[in-house]
């Protein structure tokens, strides 16, 4: 199904100057600033499209996971290198600017930056108004099974078939797993949001001792939240390949459909074995996403 699709011989090259290259982001991992560096070129062909020309969100931990300072941040901040762009946003006139970037340089001056997190929109800038994704976050509660969970994202899987979306899968690097069903911009946020809403809906509905579709914490216990929030306008939901500032440098790895099963749990794929992950797999597992987008109907 996937195109062969090899990486490049030859890492993508930078001129971002990185200072203090040893400086360890994941202590307990001995996880450097270059480590990190030399990750994001290992995957930068894969991962560019869900990255590329999109407003971000940025987890920035300037001292490492373990460091005390942890920065979310939608906008420009001092010192911040020009290979990171500012951009309007066209609704939103008088704020502040959001942040983009267009190329390695623009991931590398990232690296550079401590944003051990991106955090996209599901649109890009050329297209502002009319979402390329939906994004459907499994949260489980706690005693949830993680197997329940790939149950949870085969069912999502199923609808979004039914209503002729096709819909990838990946890992969130943190405790559950996003289905994310591509789109031909057409519809505007409004009408992603409530379809996304009314996914979770039917699920909750047809299932309630399984799934809820509303972040009531209190019930969280035993049930799946399915959270289609990540889909309004101004969200954000952590980028295909972005690692997680969390213990074991987890990242958020997209996975096809025929592997979900052997898959161990939610932070199974870290920056410690994706990189021959993807030199030694025949093809990208997500290599299809974009050729598959149709519009919502
Ligand atoms: P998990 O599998 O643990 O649920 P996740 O990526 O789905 O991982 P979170 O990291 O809990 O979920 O983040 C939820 C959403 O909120 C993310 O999609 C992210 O874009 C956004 N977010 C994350 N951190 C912050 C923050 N500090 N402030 C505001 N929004 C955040
Ligand atoms: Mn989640
Ligand atoms: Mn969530």
């Amino acid at each position: 199904m996937s195109p062969q699709n090899p990486p490049p011989s030859h890492p993508p090259a930078s001129d971002v100057v990185l200072t203090h290259p040893d400086r360890l982001y994941w202590p307990d991992e001995g996880v450097t600033k270059q480590a990190l560096a030399d990750y994001y070129a290992a995957v930068w062909p894969f991962m560019a499209p869900y990255l590329v020309n999109r407003p971000l969100a940025l987890l920035r931990l300037p001292d490492g996971i373990k460091g005390h300072q942890r920065f979310f941040q939608k906008h420009a901040w001092k010192g911040m290198n020009p290979h990171i762009e500012e951009i309007a946003d066209p609704q939103d006139i008088d704020g502040e600017k959001l942040l983009r970037i267009a190329d390695f340089n623009g991931l590398t001056a990232l690296v550079q930056s401590a944003a051990l997190e991106i955090h996209p929109w599901g649109t890009t800038t050329e297209n502002w108004e009319r979402p390329d994704m939906i994004t459907m976050d499994l949260d489980p509660g706690e005693d949830v099974a993680w197997s329940a969970v790939i149950s949870a994202a085969l069912d999502v899987n199923a609808r979004l078939k039914a209503r002729g979306l096709a819909a990838f899968v990946k890992t969130s690097g943190g405790k559950g797993l996003h289905v994310v069903a591509p789109l031909a911009p057409k519809a505007g946020w409004a009408e992603v949001k409530d379809f996304a809403h009314s996914l979770a809906e039917s699920m909750s509905a047809d299932e309630p001792e399984k799934y809820l579709s509303t972040a009531t914490k209190a019930k969280r216990g035993g049930h799946i939240y399915i959270d289609y929030l990540r889909n309004g306008r101004g969200s954000t939901a952590v980028a295909a390949y972005s690692t997680r500032a969390r213990p074991g440098a987890p990242v958020s790895m997209p996975l096809d459909w025929s592997e979900l099963e052997e898959v161990s749990g939610p932070a199974a794929f870290t920056l410690a074995n994706v990189p021959q992950r993807v030199e030694t797999r025949p093809s990208d597992p997500w290599g299809d996403f974009f050729d598959a987008a149709v519009p919502l109907e």
